[in-house]
């Protein structure tokens, strides 16, 4: 099992192993229309991983017809629940007795440590697709109340053409979210990757396969955005968008579906977290270590990381230090070391982007009291140090703007009130904390804040069980839950005159 590997096994098992580049669509791996690629590169050295084939409007065309094609045949669509869930359960399995290559695959495309994509990222997949394998033939359709004269039968039916666009942070996780209830409910999907992180994508199409996941009903596009994201979010063949990304490209993909069919959108986008400490939280070690992870887990590439600290006043250096102390052992270091708490950032780019949020606060005013600069450089590969900003003003464009980087602003606040207005004062709502041992103070801020899930005496805490997805411009829509299906499902009402 992947537990007990050590560097010098991630790195023989990283050198054995071959990647799968092409498209998956209509069941087979086909190279995109025009033959191009594009280069994968690994952000722990900045080398060349593998060409991936980039998938344009054609291919998008191409992937579109044998998903509708196989929606219409109806051997998935129409299938008993049972006998579906049964295929995914043979995909979750597939995908977990591959844990070790999943894990290696999301690592050396995006950077995150090990320890993550093989305990948290490939585990977390299994759980959610078996989690609505096991939920479809659980959930009941209804019948109206409407009176002695009439029956009216309400079912759910798949929505039809589901094409689900992700980003790169949780590679397999975020695509899970979307291809568990999307699937489940008997919809076709066609996936596409983020062009930062297309492997594991591309190499669970023919576990779906292998699975018995019938052919056509799962189709992979690598490609890029621009290209063929915008060709999907145009195409009017498909029924639906399941969108996760950045809030300026979700508000794209509205255009496109208005500009196009019309087609359903929902969006998971960006987040500016504020984590609330309040002078009386029952266990502020907890809160700064919970608080420290929330900010520096996967290189603060998270959607919902918590990179506002709102802090009560009398607790802040005391807090404030405390998170250096879990910042000082999570340095980064190589991603395929299982110790490395923090790996690469995902890109070039991406480490300009982050390093240029850094020179902003530095400039607005905001003081680096601890990391703030680029490190490892010389292995070639994108490395940002954990960073904690203090004297931040809720205005400054890093406490308003997403960095999605390593960078924590610590702004302070005197009374309760305050604190919920600082945290709810941004374009985001996609989560929010609070720490307090007064549960009256606790229930307060949480109906207050704005966000989709507001965490008591903990962060980022969760369960398939419990929905995620955000307020304001985090997007609508949920995923996890039951409450996913609804996007991947028509209510239809039958109506039956039983009358006279
Ligand atoms: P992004 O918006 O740049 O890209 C996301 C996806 O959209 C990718 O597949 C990309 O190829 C595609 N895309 C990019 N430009 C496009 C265009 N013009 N037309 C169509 N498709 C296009 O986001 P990212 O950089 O990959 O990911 C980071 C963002 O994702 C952050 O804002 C983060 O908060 C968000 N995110 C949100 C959640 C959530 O659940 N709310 C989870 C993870 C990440």
């Amino acid at each position: 099992m992947s537990a007990v590997l050590s560097i010098d096994n991630w790195k023989s098992e990283a050198d054995r192993l071959s990647f799968r580049t092409e498209a998956f669509i209509g069941g087979k791996y086909v190279a995109a229309a025009s033959g191009k690629t594009f280069d994968r590169i690994n952000p722990a050295n900045g080398k060349v991983l593998a060409q991936v084939a980039a998938c344009d409007k054609e291919d998008v065309d191409r992937a579109v017809k044998a998903a509708r094609a196989a929606f219409d045949k109806g051997a998935w669509s129409r299938r008993a629940p049972s006998d579906r869930k049964k295929v995914m359960l043979k995909f979750a399995d597939l995908i977990e007795k591959h844990t070790t290559e999943l894990a290696l695959l999301e690592t050396l495309d995006m950077g995150k440590p090990i320890r993550d994509s093989s305990k948290i990222d490939v585990p977390g997949s299994v759980n959610c697709i078996r989690w609505y394998a096991e939920a479809i033939d659980k959930v009941y359709d209804e019948i109206a109340p409407t009176g002695p004269e009439a029956v009216s039968l309400i079912r759910r039916e798949p929505v039809g053409v589901v094409a689900a666009v992700v980003p790169w942070n949780f590679p397999l996780m975020m695509a899970s979210w979307k291809i568990g209830p999307a699937l489940a409910t008997g919809n076709s999907v066609i996936l596409k990757p983020a062009e930062q992180s297309p492997l594991s994508a591309i190499r669970i199409a023919e576990l779906a396969a292998e699975a018995g996941i019938p052919e056509g009903v799962f189709n992979v596009l690598p490609g890029f955005g621009e290209t063929a994201g915008q060709a999907l979010g145009r195409h009017n063949d498909v029924d639906c968008i399941t969108f996760t990304g950045s809030a300026e490209v979700g508000k794209y993909f509205l255009k496109y579906s208005g500009e196009s069919n019309m087609k359903r959108v929902s969006l998971e986008c960006g987040g500016k977290t504020p984590n609330i400490i309040m002078a009386d939280c029952p266990d502020l070690d907890a809160a700064a270590t919970a608080a420290a992870w929330g900010i520096f887990f996967n290189q603060g590439e998270v959607c919902n990381a918590g990179s506002r600290l709102i802090v009560e006043e009398s607790i802040k250096d005391e807090v404030v230090e405390k998170i250096k102390a879990v910042g000082r052992k999570l340095q980064p270091g190589d991603p395929l070391d299982p110790k490395t708490g923090m790996g690469a950032i995902v890109d070039k780019t991406q480490l300009d982007r982050v390093l240029g949020y850094i020179d902003t606060g530095k400039k607005e005013g905001a003081k680096v009291v601890f990391g703030g600069a680029r490190v490892r450089a010389e292995t070639g590969g994108y490395y940002v140090e954990p960073t904690i900003f203090d004297d931040v003003d809720n205005k400054m464009t890093i406490a308003q703007e997403e960095i999605f980087g390593p960078v924590l602003s610590t702004i302070t606040f005197t009374d309760p009130e305050e604190a919920v207005r600082i945290g709810n004062d941004s374009i985001y709502g996609l989560a929010a904390a609070v720490w307090t041992r007064d549960i009256t103070k606790a229930l307060k801020a949480a109906r207050r804040l704005r966000a989709g899930v507001v965490w008591v005496n903990c962060f980022d805490n969760g369960h398939i069980s419990s929905p995620f997805g955000g307020f304001k411009q985090s997007g609508f829509g949920r995923d996890k839950s039951l409450h996913a299906m609804d996007k991947y499902t028509e209510l239809k009402a039958t109506w039956i005159h039983i009358g006279n």
